[in-house]
């Protein structure tokens, strides 16, 4: 299942322990123009729309120095996604891959990623492109894509270790 929220063929669901969600704080909502998981990009792209990220307060001042990057990692709950289906069947054809080996919405804990285009910022709004989620997603954070950052910090031990 990837769509909406049915059961394939051949697709294993599990039974889901409590949830219980490592305190994670939504920093943000994430505003796009799909309303429909039928609709949505699988992936982004980066000539996609652009999409919003409203940050909350009190993290309004996190947004510090963000506009030094022309690429960002963008990390957001899905928050519509099932999360018992460790089997799937992206096509429908009940052959089944494992939920590691995809990038499917659908996992034990409904993380997603993605390297977006940074297009400005207005307030408390980082503008983007390359989203692939409806609106109204819920925000974890926000970081400088990593092949862009160089540590702001001193080196330290672990830097040089090499085995
Ligand atoms: N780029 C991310 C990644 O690779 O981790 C997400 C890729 S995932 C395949 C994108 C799909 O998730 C969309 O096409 C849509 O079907 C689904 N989706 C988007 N927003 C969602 C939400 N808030 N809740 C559940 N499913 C969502």
């Amino acid at each position: 299942m990837v769509r909406q929220s049915e059961v394939r063929d051949g697709e294993l669901t599990v039974d889901m322990p409590p949830a219980r969600d490592a305190g994670l704080v939504f920093i943000g909502r994430i505003r796009t123009p799909w309303t429909s998981r039928l609709e949505t990009p699988r992936q982004g792209r980066h000539d996609g729309p652009v999409c919003r990220l409203e940050i909350f307060e009190p993290w309004v001042p996190a947004i510090k120095g963000v506009d030094f990057y022309s690429n960002l990692e963008v990390i957001y709950w899905l928050h519509l996604s099932r999360r018992d289906l460790v089997l799937q069947s992206p096509k429908n054809n009940g052959k089944t891959r494992g939920a590691f080996s995809l990038r499917s919405p659908v996992r034990p804990n409904p993380i997603a990623t993605s390297i977006v285009k940074l297009v400005g910022i207005e307030g408390n709004v980082i503008l983007v492109r390359g989203l692939d989620c409806l609106d109204e997603t819920p925000l974890l954070d926000v970081k400088p894509d990593r092949c862009e950052f160089t540590p702001l910090a001193p080196p330290q031990a672990g830097d040089f270790e090499t085995e």
